[in-house]
């Protein structure tokens, strides 16, 4: 991979490919980093069951009156750990992806995502046009 894209390429047929292969390399490389940095920030506050991941209730304090605020904070850890679940499914989705070969396809109007959001967004499904009517 250290050779540098010669204009040549083109010549080759890509056409199956959605993007380039080196490109594609440096996102799964993104999204394994990102999957796996996911993956301790939940295993922080969650563990990992047969039903998916549960939070765990950790005390914060030895004192009775503690109990208000470890529950406040128990619920902040609820709602991290969705939203940490919900990137790290996306994370997997997108992996699947890169696997299938279908990494970088629009899921609503089946053209190819940009590259440039992929590359600020690796987990995004959508292209910018989509993304953008679906927010209306
Ligand atoms: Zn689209």
């Amino acid at each position: 991979m250290h050779s540098p894209a010669s204009p040549c390429e083109s010549r080759r047929a890509d056409s199956d490919y959605i993007m380039s292969k080196s490109s594609l390399n440096k996102i799964k490389k993104q999204l394994l980093e990102q999957k796996e940095r996911l993956e301790k920030e939940v295993g922080e506050i969650a563990k990992k069951g047969k039903r998916g991941f549960r939070v765990l209730f950790k005390s914060f304090g030895s004192k009775d009156d503690d109990h208000a605020a470890n529950v406040a904070r128990m619920d902040k850890n609820i709602s991290l750990e969705r939203s940490l679940e919900k990137s790290l499914i996306e994370v997997d989705k997108a992996l699947e992806k890169v696997k299938q070969g279908k990494y970088g396809i629009c899921e609503i109007c089946n053209k190819k995502i940009e590259e440039q959001r992929l590359e600020i967004l690796p987990t995004a499904s959508i292209c910018m046009k989509c993304g953008k009517a679906r927010k209306g």
